[in-house]
């Protein structure tokens, strides 16, 4: 059975240390989560995961880490200054603001009908650079990764000498001051994306854009993700975003219910046009805005020399959901059969926080610990991830937490090990839970097979 309520998933990660309120001791802060000891390993393996089929496993992709701080210019030409806005209405009896598509008119905390009409509320966070206040200064924190992506294409371009079609993939925070956060870290307003924009010739777009649905719905599958719990959405034509020739969202069935787990939209020209040099000279498809500002021109040679403005197909997902995706589908609630069950994360290894628990049957015997102690520090350099050391010395528990958090494999070191030659330890299997014995001398080998 996987995770059918968010309550159990919130109650687990806070539990066992994945995810935490943030400002928890002041009593919370709403649209603001923190990772917690194991979170940020998952975290950490999602974007691993993401940046090796993205990056490493291409040979048509480049990788980008840029600024968060946004200058104005750079949102002002995407068309984030003036379209990145939800319709709102404010309550005039108890002064809640909502989404003006997710209520029907009427308050949803008081109930009353006397709302305002709707107007248009910016999404993002607006900040100053130095210390004088004024509009020269003004910054955002962006609310997209993408945008750096388009403004570096060219020196991106120049420094590798990239012919189209390639990519150039980006993981890292987005910030969105959502009127109504909810559903645990689905809809946050500090967030993280990764991010690819893959740079195609006009006419190639809509080939590309199905390649990666395809991709993208597969490299889910390698994360754990069931198809039966993935549903493709694809935008009526009619609902496009005025820059996008198709788009399609990846939907997940998170607790809450099938909702947007990653979007991959064609943009045409929308992007590169918005920022480039001299737009006049290119034959722009996308409605662009005029920019008499930019100091560059965002083109590149095409296979007959000539210099165009290529499309954009952009595979967009955010990590937390992602996160929160494969927690759900890793959730598993076990009848043991014998009056017992267990809570178990069947998590891809890959995923997995901790990939080998080294537990000691008796803490205070100093040769089990040594022992263990030795393990730790061998088994650390094999490169498989994080060996965790536990000391509680009660093996059932050890046992039941790391069923909790999902590690595949549990190491026991026992009296066997210390006292019988050939040096053997028992590992036991997450899934299955059956236990078989190894020579601590095959572990190296055995662990590799296993994870690498
Ligand atoms: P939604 O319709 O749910 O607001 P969106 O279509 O505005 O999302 P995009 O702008 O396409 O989202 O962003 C790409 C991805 O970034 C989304 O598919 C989602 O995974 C993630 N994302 C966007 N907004 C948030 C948020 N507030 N919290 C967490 N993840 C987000």
């Amino acid at each position: 059975m996987v995770a059918t309520s968010m309550d159990q998933l919130v109650s687990l990660c806070k539990r066992r240390g994945f995810i935490f309120q943030n400002a928890d001791i002041y009593g919370g802060m709403q649209g603001l989560y923190d990772y917690g000891p194991l979170g940020v390993e998952l975290k950490n393996n999602l974007k691993a995961a993401w940046w090796r089929s993205m990056v490493y496993e291409r040979d048509d992709v480049e990788g980008l880490d840029s600024a968060i701080l946004t200058n104005r210019k750079v949102l002002h030409y995407s068309g984030h200054e003036d379209t990145f806005s939800d319709p709102m209405v404010d309550c005039k009896k108890c002064k809640g603001r909502f989404r003006a598509d997710q209520i029907d008119g009427k308050c949803p905390v008081c109930g009353s009908t006397d709302l305002t009409e709707p107007r248009p509320f910016n999404l993002m966070f607006k900040t100053q650079v130095g210390p004088v206040e004024n509009d020269e200064n003004i910054a955002y924190l962006r609310p997209e990764t993408a945008q750096a992506i388009f403004t570096q294409f060219k020196n991106v371009v120049d420094s590798t000498s990239r012919k189209l079609p390639f990519g150039i993939a980006q993981i890292g925070k987005s910030f969105r001051n959502e009127i109504t956060p909810r559903n645990f870290i689905y809809r946050v307003r500090e967030f993280e994306q990764a991010e690819l924009e893959f740079f195609v010739q006009p006419g190639t777009d809509s080939a590309w854009h199905e390649k990666w649905k395809e991709d993208r719905i597969q490299w889910w599958l390698n994360q754990g993700l069931k198809m039966e719990n993935i549903h493709i959405y694809k935008t009526p034509d009619d609902d496009l975003a005025h820059y996008a020739k198709a788009c399609y969202d990846i939907e997940y069935r998170f607790p809450h219910g099938m909702e947007e787990l990653e979007g991959i939209a064609n943009r045409r020209d929308y992007d590169l046009g918005n920022h480039t040099k001299n737009q006049s000279e290119f034959n722009l498809e996308a409605h662009c805005h005029e920019n008499k500002e930019s100091t560059t021109k965002l083109a590149i040679q095409d296979e007959n020399g000539k210099w165009v403005i290529p499309f954009v197909i952009e595979p967009s997902m955010g990590i937390d959901r992602g996160v929160l995706a494969v927690l759900t589908e890793a959730y598993t609630e076990e009848d043991l059969g014998d009056g017992n069950s267990r809570i178990v994360l069947k998590l891809k290894k890959h995923l997995a926080p901790i990939k080998v628990a080294i537990i000691p049957l008796k803490k205070n015997n100093e040769q089990i610990m040594r022992k263990c102690h030795e393990l730790k520090q061998n088994l650390m350099k094999l490169g498989i991830g994080r060996v965790a050391l536990e000391n509680t010395g009660n093996i059932g528990k050890a046992y039941r937490r790391h069923d909790e958090v999902g590690t595949p494999l549990c190491l026991t070191v026992d009296f066997e090990t210390i006292e019988q030659q050939p040096e053997s330890v028992t590992i036991r299997d997450r899934d299955t839970m059956s236990q078989i014995r190894v020579n601590t001398a095959d572990l190296a080998t055995y662990l590799k097979n296993y994870f690498l």
